[in-house]
């Protein structure tokens, strides 16, 4: 039976074109139609929106970015066993879908959006294994605000608890969620059990909304990363400990004296420092090294 958008139900594509899930790509696919919809709408108003897709599959998600109304489709596909199956969604959806035969990691994300009218965001179930890295290549986007209006994105829910992390939740709060809560509002929308994937993933999976903050607090990103990184290496050690050895601008600073300036208790741990707290040591460690 066909679906709505007259095209074959998923489990018919992936077995005709013999689309068996590969463990190395993070194919875990999804066939509900109910919940690719939800998905979709998550993206907000589709109509007039262009929105870039990494990892397609078989093209669940595509299909319903498309039934629910986007103008575009820009999808990046690394597997060329899915090229086929998507390039049927493109006859059903005539100058409305864009296949880049590539590596999500190695986009020119600008260049792929250049000239497109309209809002651009991200959506995508990305392959568990580079969503934290696609992530933050998108977080550290320079310049900022950046490419994309808003991303909506699945990843497993330790992985999701660790993005949207303030200092309230001590265990999962770390470089992720200081870099997430510094660029973006992040929340989590919903989750999704193992069972709608196929294959089942072990972990329970959930869909994050991330809308870029358009007025940032201001800092030099690369050493706010240096600085959290510093400090949360060592995460359990007082601030005093862990930023010891912090080096900025090849100039190795005293961390007594940087966190005297920035008014944070030396015994304090990197969790207990807020988003506000890392970007007043980034600003401090960048004009001490100036
Ligand atoms: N969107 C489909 C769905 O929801 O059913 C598939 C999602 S599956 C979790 C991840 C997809 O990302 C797979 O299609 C996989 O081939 C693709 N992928 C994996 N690594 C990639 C990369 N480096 N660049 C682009 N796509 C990649």
């Amino acid at each position: 039976m066909m679906s709505a958008d007259g095209l074959p139900p998923l489990r018919e594509v992936v077995e005709k074109y013999d689309l068996a899930a590969k463990k190395s790509l993070g194919q875990n696919f999804l066939f509900d139609l109910n919940l690719t919809g939800r998905i979709a709408r998550a993206c907000g108003p589709l109509e007039g929106a262009t929105i870039v897709e990494v990892g397609p599959g078989p093209g669940g998600l595509t299909r319903a970015l498309l039934s629910e109304g986007a103008s575009q489709v820009i999808a990046v596909e690394r597997d060329e066993r899915c090229l086929p199956a998507l390039a049927e969604i493109e006859s059903a959806y005539p100058g409305r879908l864009k296949i880049v035969h590539g590596d999500a990691l190695t986009t020119d994300w600008r260049a792929l959006v250049a000239g497109v009218q309209g809002p651009v965001r991200i959506c995508a179930n990305l392959p568990y294994n580079i969503g934290t890295a696609l992530l933050v290549g998108w977080l550290e986007s320079d310049p900022w605000p950046p490419w994309y209006e808003r991303m909506v994105l699945m990843f497993q829910r330790e992985v999701a608890e660790r993005i949207v992390a303030t200092p309230a939740e001590r265990v999962d709060y770390g470089r992720l969620g200081v870099l997430s809560g510094w660029r973006t509002k992040a929340r989590i929308l919903f989750d999704v059990p193992p069972s709608a994937f196929t294959p089942p993933p072990k972990v329970t999976s959930s869909i994050v909304e991330l809308v870029p903050r358009e007025t940032l607090l201001d800092c030099n990103g690369k050493i706010l990363t240096a600085v959290t990184a510093s400090a949360f290496n060592q995460r359990r050690k007082m601030l005093r400990q862990s930023l010891k050895g912090l080096a900025v601008n090849g100039k190795t600073i005293d961390a007594l004296s940087l966190l005297k300036a920035a008014d944070i208790a030396e015994t304090k741990r990197a969790e207990e420092v807020d988003v506000e707290g890392f970007v007043r040591l980034a600003r401090l460690a960048a004009e001490m090294t100036a």
